[in-house]
């Protein structure tokens, strides 16, 4: 029996935050426009094979601001990742992948231990 992969006609949006998530961002926020780091080891390749499944957009705080968006797209090119799109408002995503977010399930959280969260890019004891 021949299993063939059935291309699927509608592809969910797949929404993805920029800093912390395609940029490493090790360095810090510097301007809408400035981006001094390199990829997230395995970006370009995520986003490659997501392409497939998915449309992705890229939406993150600096596509509000002048030049953020064409700074994030320059970057992109550069470093070889496929075309996507860019959302200037937040999109009406199926999922959405970020370095700041958790994904709420219903239960409210503490907000105290909400205090306590930290990026998986920034060292425990460094404050942002
Ligand atoms: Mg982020």
């Amino acid at each position: 029996m021949t299993t063939v992969k059935k291309a699927r006609k509608y592809k969910p949006l797949l929404s993805l935050d920029f800093d912390g998530v395609l940029h490493w961002y090790r360095n810090g926020w510097k301007g809408a426009r400035y981006i001094d780091d390199e990829p997230v080891p395995g970006a370009v390749e995520f986003v490659r094979e997501a392409s497939q499944y998915f449309r992705i957009v890229v939406y993150s705080s600096r596509s509000s601001q002048p030049g953020g968006i064409e700074a994030m797209q320059a970057w992109m090119e550069k470093y070889g990742f496929p075309e996507v799109k860019f959302a200037n408002d937040k999109p009406k995503a199926f999922l959405t992948i970020d370095d700041r977010a958790i994904q709420f399930n219903g239960t409210w959280f503490d907000p105290q231990e909400l205090l306590k969260f930290k990026p998986w890019n920034k060292p425990a004891d460094e404050e942002d």
